[in-house]
């Protein structure tokens, strides 16, 4: 393949292209590019695009040593260790090269090329970026190697190849592009390279300063931000840009564009975009009285239906509901499967996880018992261990009826997630022989597959509003897993309590942010549990499979990628 990359990658720059850019993108566990959510989220974003056959062509870092590799001691301690990959025996590497200046330097990125086939036709070129080349330093050659690793310094750096490197080489590989879209801002230097590429002619404008051609570069941009609170946008210091960046960019014109105090790059994303959204509607809101002038809207996120399908589930709807992995709006018919087959179909998939839970653990689970799931990225704002706020009402309500399943990986910086999963292994401890808890290590994209077709309930708890969307609970439901959610993030959209699966806490309408939620919420996780999901799954499995119904013809009908290219295209793409 490598002899003629080039002549295949001719192909693709007949028509021009979306330019999807995302620090992290996850597509499988075997390129392990990708921490979270938001990776896993451009993936799917990536499959779906490849399967309606849209022009469309995606830009990250290679991320030489991944994320991390996670393993965790009988205590709960969290230890990490590189999660070295070989990206030659997956994809294949161009000869073109491009360079982006760094403390004076050029640095050197090569780009590799990963193709996502859609078994419909469509096909997507991924390019990663790569700085480890012999003619960079030892140093700039590990600028690819760690994702979200390294210091403030690391990052910036890291972004700047993305930005700047991505349209580079986009440009040096033949792409014609008509429009960018930034996934979250660490992408948002790649405006201003666009405004070197399409500066004004120097005789027509009066003087120096109006040679940036904002117009025509913002009619070029998209960008979706996914962060709720002010603290975690991304900014830098003006010194340590300067540093880094040298004079690649006027200072003066940065300020106007990304703030006067710090380089903001959701500040550059919103002033250089036609169109900006937020995740999921509330996502929206939030981001619109945190941006007042500029209009945000709000495109909710999904998954893609056919890669969170487990091999049970996909069965029955290929049986009953053809056509239902390209079309999830097929879905609405979701009725027409028999209960019985229903219920086979997912007592498969938790016999599957069961089964590894219990090969990777003594927790001795078994496939009768209600079990609930838990698992994403490990930090404060999700409470991971909200189950836990009061052990002895937990115990009570529990004892014999429940068992736990969690996962996911605390960031290596941040304390406050590595404490919590201590927390959770004392409590596993605590509760050995009263309700069953397993915590999985090394959270990834398999795991989450099996976890979360295979649990009954899939529970989530974040802190409001700090869930900008969340995806996990939407793949979940394609498995006719029940949510049991805090209404934040796409919960207030798929949630109808009783029906879809039930909410923890109060509306979001009726917050009020000097009260100690976590006991409130606390409080209606117990009640609920024992009032609500526990009778319904031992006494009222008709009406239990009702809701599993409801959880794929209401909640996955909406909350794939699919639906979400579709409005991306006649929302953002085609203006
Ligand atoms: C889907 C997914 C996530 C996102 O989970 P949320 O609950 O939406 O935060 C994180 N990690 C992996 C591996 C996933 O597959």
């Amino acid at each position: 393949m490598k002899q003629n990359i080039t002549a295949i990658l001719k192909e693709y720059t007949k028509e021009p292209k979306i330019a999807y850019f995302s620090m992290e993108i996850g597509l499988k566990d075997e390129i392990p590019t990708f921490c979270g959510g938001l990776g896993v989220l451009a993936g799917d974003t990536v499959k779906s695009a490849a399967d309606l056959s849209l022009p469309f062509v995606a830009i990250t870092l290679i991320s030489r040593k991944g994320y991390f590799k996670q393993e965790i001691d009988g205590t709960g301690h969290q230890t990490e260790s590189p999660l070295t990959w070989e990206p030659s025996s997956l994809m294949t590497v161009v000869s073109e090269k491009v360079a982006v200046t760094i403390e004076g330097k050029p640095v050197h990125l090569q780009a590799w090329i990963y193709f996502v086939e859609s078994l419909r036709g469509g096909n997507v070129p991924v390019i990663f970026l790569d700085a480890n080349l012999p003619e960079n330093s030892p140093e700039n050659r590990a600028l690819t190697d760690h994702l979200y690793g390294g210091d403030e310094c690391y990052r910036l750096k890291q972004e700047l190849l993305l930005g700047i490197g991505g349209v580079r080489m986009l440009k040096k590989l033949g792409f014609r592009v008509k429009k960018y879209h930034m996934n979250e801002g660490h992408a948002a230097f790649l405006t201003l390279e666009l405004l070197h590429e399409h500066k004004k002619d120097l005789e027509k404008v009066w003087d120096e300063s109006f040679i940036w051609d904002f117009e025509t570069v913002k009619d070029l941009c998209v960008f979706t931000t996914h962060t709720p609170v002010e603290a975690g946008h991304d900014r830098f210091t003006y010194e340590l840009y300067n540093k880094v960046a040298g004079d690649y960019f006027p200072e003066k014109v940065l300020y106007k564009l990304a703030g006067a105090k710090h380089l903001n790059l959701t500040m550059l994303g919103l002033n250089l975009s036609m169109y900006v959204n937020g995740v999921a509607k509330k996502h929206g809101e939030v981001s619109q009285s945190m941006f007042p002038g500029y209009r945000i809207n709000a495109i909710t996120n999904g998954v893609h239906s056919f890669t969170w399908t487990s091999d049970s589930m996909k069965r029955i709807f290929d049986k009953y509901l053809p056509g239902w992995a390209n079309e999830p709006e097929i879905f609405v018919r979701v009725g027409a499967i028999p209960d019985e087959e229903m219920w086979n179909a997912h007592l498969e998939a938790k016999k599957i996880l069961i089964d590894y839970v219990n090969s990777v653990s003594d927790a001795g689970m078994d496939a009768d018992t209600l079990t609930l799931g838990f698992a994403r990225r490990i930090t404060e704002y999700k409470r991971p261990d909200l189950l836990f706020f009061d052990p002895e009402r937990l115990e009570r309500i529990g004892t014999g009826k429940i068992q736990i399943i969690y996962a996911g990986k605390a960031h290596p910086r941040d304390m406050d997630g590595k404490h919590a999963i201590e927390r959770i292994f004392s409590q596993i401890g605590k509760f050995k022989g009263k309700i069953k808890i397993a915590y999985l290590q090394n959270y990834n994209m398999s795991t989450a597959l099996r976890l979360i077709s295979g649990v009954d309930v899939w529970l989530n708890t974040p802190l409001r509003p700090l869930e900008a969307s969340g995806t996990s609970g939407m793949k979940a439901a394609h498995n006719g897993v029940v949510n049991f959610s805090v209404l934040d993030g796409w919960w207030i959209e798929g949630h109808i309590e009783g029906f879809t699966g039930w909410a923890i806490g109060p509306a979001p309408t009726e917050i009020q942010p000097d009260r100690n939620m976590s006991k409130i919420d606390a409080e209606d996780l117990y009640s609920k549990l024992e009032k609500c999901v526990i009778p319904r799954y031992y006494k009222e499995r008709k009406e239990w499979i009702r809701m599993m119904q409801n959880a794929i013809g209401k909640n996955a009908y909406y909350f794939n990628t699919h639906r979400m290219m579709r409005r991306y295209v006649t929302e953002a793409y085609i203006r």
